[in-house]
C-alpha cells in the first residue's frame, strides 16, 4: 500500500470517535504498517484528554494529544476548566492547546460562548510553552482579530484543516501560522480551490492530517470506506506531492520535520 520511505506524522486524528476507538488496535497496526510514526489525538473537550491518555499508555512513542474545547463544545467550558487545563499542559503526552477556535458554520455553541472560550485558550497559551491547534470555519473575521491580539506571546500556531480562501491564508501566513492540510484537498466539489492556494504555503509551514474519521480522501484505493483513519495520510501526502509536482520523499521529510519541530517531539 505505502510507497513512501519517510515517516509520516498525522497532526490531527479524532481517535476517540466511537467508531475509531472500537477498532483502535487495527487502526494503530495499519498506521505502523504505513509508516505513520506519530499521531496527535485531537481532544475536543477536556474529558477527551483523560480518555486519550488511556490510548497513549498503550503506544507512548506514537501517540500524543492536546487539551482544549472545540468551538462546538464552547458552551461546556467553565472558568474552573482553566486551571485543570493548565495542569494537563504539564504532562509530556500533551503537545498542544486545542482543538479550539471559532466555527460559525454550524454554531453548536453560541458566538458569545465560542469567543469567550477561544479567548481563554489564547490566554492559556500565552502562559504555557505549548503551541496551539486551531479550528476556524466561516469565522475568519472574528478569529483573526482574537488571534492577532495574542499571537506575539504564543509559542506557535497551526490552523488545522485549512479550507479557507486566499485572503485568510495570506493573513495566517503573515502571522507566522503553520497550515494543516487534510483529504479535503482531494474533494472535487469542495477542495479544489486549495490546489492553487497550497503553492503559497512555505515548505517550512506545511503539515498534514487525516482529521479521521472525517474527510476520507477521494479517488484512492481505500478498502475500508467506513471511516477515515491515520493510515490514509499517505494519500494526503500523495495528493499534495502531485499538485506541487514535488518529490514525495522530499515533501514527506519536510512535513515530518515541521511537525516534530512544531509539537516539540523528537525527530526520529
Ligand atoms: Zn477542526
Amino acid at each position: 500500500m505505502a510507497d513512501t520511505s519517510g515517516p509520516l506524522f498525522d497532526i490531527g486524528a479524532n481517535l476517540l470517535d466511537s467508531q475509531l476507538i472500537k477498532n483502535f488496535d487495527n487502526i494503530v497496526s495499519k498506521s505502523i504498517e504505513n509508516n505513520i510514526r506519530r499521531i496527535v489525538i485531537t481532544s475536543s473537550h477536556i474529558n477527551d484528554t483523560y480518555e486519550a491518555k488511556k490510548l497513549i499508555d498503550q503506544h507512548p512513542d506514537i501517540l500524543y494529544t492536546t487539551v482544549g474545547f472545540h468551538p462546538h463544545n464552547a458552551k461546556d467550558f467553565s472558568e474552573s476548566h482553566f486551571e485543570k487545563m493548565m495542569e494537563l499542559c504539564k504532562h509530556e503526552y500533551v503537545k498542544a492547546i486545542g482543538e479550539c477556535g471559532l466555527d460559525y458554520k454550524r454554531n453548536f455553541s453560541s458566538k458569545d460562548d465560542q469567543i469567550h472560550c477561544f479567548n481563554k485558550h489564547l490566554e492559556l497559551a500565552t502562559l504555557i510553552d505549548l503551541p496551539m491547534f486551531l479550528h476556524e470555519r466561516d469565522a475568519y473575521n472574528d478569529f483573526v482579530i482574537l488571534l492577532k491580539d495574542h499571537i506575539h506571546l504564543i509559542e506557535d500556531v497551526v490552523v488545522h484543516c485549512f479550507t479557507g480562501d486566499k485572503k485568510s491564508l495570506k493573513s495566517y501566513l503573515d502571522l507566522g501560522c503553520y497550515i494543516g492540510i487534510t483529504g479535503w484537498i482531494t474533494d472535487p466539489k469542495r477542495g479544489y480551490h486549495l490546489h492553487d492556494l497550497i503553492k503559497y504555503i512555505p515548505s517550512d509551514k506545511l503539515m498534514i492530517e487525516t482529521d479521521s474519521p472525517y474527510l476520507m480522501p477521494f479517488d484512492y484505493p481505500i478498502v475500508n470506506k467506513k471511516y477515515n483513519e491515520p493510515s490514509n495520510l499517505i494519500y494526503v501526502l500523495d495528493a499534495i506531492a502531485n499538485i506541487l509536482k514535488k518529490d514525495k520523499n522530499i515533501l514527506a521529510k519536510e512535513i515530518y520535520n515541521n511537525s516534530c519541530r512544531f509539537f516539540n517531539i523528537k525527530n526520529e
